[in-house]
């Protein structure tokens, strides 16, 4: 799929990434591990004098609202050779992403923060 690389409000270059549709079953066991992983946070997190009246409720709710979220990630992009057009460093190898009605995903990079947006040409 090519994308748009959007840097400062300007369209830089065109890049071919290799994208994945991913199935129902992998859906679900990423939300389910998310899910399970934050439980496992909220149970323990009772042991935690003071900060678990703020920890237990946050975590609880926290658990089904980013399982949910990353149900809804049903893209997979693989970003190979992609460098940050400010400071020429590498970005993520792939990254997840929930297809929206301009189906357009941002990317941080890690070195120097700046934000680098994808977009598809459709
Ligand atoms: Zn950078």
């Amino acid at each position: 799929m090519i994308f748009n690389v959007i840097y400062d409000n300007q369209i830089i270059k065109q890049i071919d990434f290799e994208t994945e549709s991913l199935i129902l079953n992998k859906r679900l066991s990423r939300a389910i591990k998310t899910f399970l992983i934050l439980l496992t946070c909220c149970i323990f997190s009772v042991l935690i004098p003071v900060f678990h009246f703020i920890l237990v409720p946050g975590l609880a709710i926290g658990s089904f609202v980013i399982a949910y979220l990353r149900y809804n990630e049903s893209v997979v992009v693989y970003m190979k050779n992609a460098e940050c057009p400010g400071c020429k460093s590498s970005l993520l190898d792939k990254t997840y992403f929930r297809p929206s009605n301009d189906f357009s995903f941002l990317a941080t990079c890690q070195n120097c923060s700046s934000d680098v947006k994808y977009k598809t040409l459709r």
